[in-house]
C-alpha cells in the first residue's frame, strides 16, 4: 500500500496540470463524476452574477447587442471547436444533447434521401431507407433516432458499434454513433467507423459526450459529417447547460433542420412569413438562446486557455491506468471486474467495474466520500477528469473501495 501512495505522490508532483485543480470549487472528497456533471469552475459565479445584475438587470434588452447575447451560441461553439479538432465557424451552442441527436440524425438522413436524386435503383438517394444506431447507447439517443426514423420513413437498426461496417449498405442513410460507451468507457474508433460509413454513401453523426473535454476528437481531421455533445460533463458547464451541434463547413448548405426557427433564418428581424435558412452555423440555432446558462458555460471554458487536449489525454489515460494497478492491488480478487478496455485506442476517461449489489456499495463510497456513480443494474462507474483529478485521488478511491467492499 505504502508504494502506491508514494509512487501517487511523485506523479502529482510530476503532474503539468495538477495546478489547474485551483480553478475548481473543490473539497476533500474525490469526486470521480465529472463525467456525469463537471465540478464548478471558480469564475463562474461572479460571471452569473454580472450577467444577472448588470447585463439583465441594468442593461436589458441592449444586452442582446452590447453584452454579445445574440451571438453567443456561435462565440461560444468557437470556443469549444478547438477542443473537439474543429476550425471555427461549424458549431452551434444550444438546446439539450437530445434534441441536437434529433436535428442532426433527421438533417442526415434528408441529406442522405437527397443524394443522387434521380439517379434511381440502389443506392441513390430515395432508396436509403435505414438508420444504424449503436445498439448499446444511452437511451435518448436510441428513443430519439426511432422517432427520427418513423418521421424520415426509415427503418432503425440498432448495431453493436463493431459490427457498424458489416452492417452498412445502400440502403443504409446515417449512423448514429457515441464516441465513448457512457456504461463501460469503450472508445470507438472514430476515424475508422466514419471512413465506412462514408464508403457506403452514408452520414455519420457522432455523439460526443463522454469524450469532448477528455481526449481529442478531430472532427475535422477525420471527416465527420454531424456531431453532437453536452457540455456539463467534461467540459464543465454546469447543470442543464446547452449542448451544441457540428455541421461540417462543406455540408452546411444542405443541413435542412427539423427544427427551423426564427433564430435560424437568414434574416431574423425581417419577421417574413417565409423561412429562409441562415447560412454557415447559426443554421443549426432554434430559438432564443438560453443565456443564463450559456454564458455561465462561456465562463467555465475558460479553464481550457492554453491546455493542450493531447495533454488532457495523456493524464487521462495514466489516471486510469494507475486506478487499474490500485484496484487489482487493494481489491480481493474476483470482487469486481473491469468492463473497460485495457487498450488505450479503446478507453475513454471512466473505469467501469461489474460488482454484486453496486448501488449499496456506490452509496457506502459515497458516504466515505469517493463520489462516482451507479449505473443499472451491476455497474459501478468512476469519471477522470484530468483537470482536477489527481493522483493521489486515484490511489484513496481504490483503497476505499478495497475497505467498502470488506
Ligand atoms: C449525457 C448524455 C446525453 C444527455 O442528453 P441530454 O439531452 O443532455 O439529457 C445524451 N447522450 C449521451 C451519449 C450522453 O452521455
Amino acid at each position: 500500500m505504502s508504494e502506491l501512495i508514494s509512487r501517487a505522490a511523485e506523479l502529482d508532483a510530476a503532474d503539468e496540470l495538477a495546478g489547474l485543480r485551483a480553478q475548481f470549487v473543490l473539497d476533500d472528497v474525490v469526486y470521480l463524476d465529472g463525467n456525469s456533471l463537471g465540478a464548478l469552475p471558480r469564475s463562474v459565479p461572479a460571471r452569473v452574477e454580472d450577467v444577472v445584475r448588470r447585463q439583465w438587470g441594468s442593461l436589458r434588452i441592449r444586452s442582446w447587442d452590447e453584452s454579445g447575447w445574440w451571438t453567443a451560441p456561435e462565440r461560444i461553439g468557437d470556443r469549444i471547436a478547438p477542443l473537439v479538432g474543429a476550425a471555427a465557424g461549424q458549431i452551434v451552442v444550444g438546446d439539450s444533447t437530445s434534441v441536437n441527436v434529433f436535428k442532426a440524425v433527421v438533417a442526415a438522413v434528408r441529406m442522405a434521401k437527397g443524394d443522387g436524386e434521380g439517379g434511381g435503383g440502389a443506392g441513390s438517394g430515395a432508396g436509403r431507407d435505414e438508420i444504424l444506431v449503436d445498439a448499446t447507447t444511452f437511451p435518448t439517443d436510441g428513443y430519439i433516432a426511432a422517432s427520427a426514423a418513423r418521421m424520415t420513413g426509415c427503418e432503425l437498426r440498432p448495431v453493436a458499434p463493431q459490427d457498424v461496417p458489416s452492417a452498412l449498405g445502400p440502403r443504409t442513410a446515417a449512423v448514429l454513433l457515441n464516441h465513448v460507451d457512457y456504461r463501460t468507457g469503450r472508445l470507438h474508433d472514430l476515424p475508422s467507423l466514419t471512413d465506412a460509413v462514408h464508403r457506403a454513401g452514408a452520414y455519420a453523426v457522432w455523439d460526443l459526450c463522454h469524450s469532448a473535454g477528455a481526449l481529442p476528437v478531430g472532427l475535422d481531421e477525420h471527416g465527420v459529417d454531424l456531431a453532437v455533445g453536452c457540455t456539463y460533463k467534461y467540459l464543465n458547464g454546469g447543470p442543464g447547460s446547452p449542448a451544441y451541434l457540428y455541421v461540417r463547413r462543406d455540408l452546411q448548405p444542405r443541413f435542412d433542420s427539423p427544427l427551423p426557427g426564427w433564430n435560424s433564418h437568414a434574416d431574423p428581424f425581417g419577421m417574413s412569413p417565409d423561412y429562409a435558412p441562415a447560412a454557415g452555423a447559426p443554421r443549426g440555432r432554434v430559438g432564443t438562446p438560453d443565456i443564463l446558462s450559456m454564458l455561465a458555460l462561456e465562463a467555465a471554458l475558460e479553464v481550457w486557455d492554453g491546455v493542450p487536449i493531447e495533454r488532457v489525454r495523456a493524464k487521462s489515460l495514466a489516471l486510469t491506468d494507475f486506478f487499474l494497478e490500485c484496484v487489482a492491488a487493494y481489491v480481493p480478487a474476483g470482487r469486481v471486474e473491469s468492463l473497460t478496455p485495457s487498450a488505450h485506442a479503446e478507453r475513454g476517461s471512466q473505469v467501469a467495474l461489474r460488482c454484486e449489489k453496486a448501488g449499496d456499495v456506490m452509496n457506502r463510497l459515497i458516504a466515505s466520500g469517493v463520489v462516482g456513480d451507479f449505473r443499472h443494474p451491476d455497474v459501478l462507474r468512476f469519471g477522470f477528469t484530468p483537470l482536477y483529478v489527481g493522483f493521489g485521488d486515484v490511489e484513496r478511491a481504490a483503497r476505499v473501495l478495497a475497505l467498502t467492499l470488506g
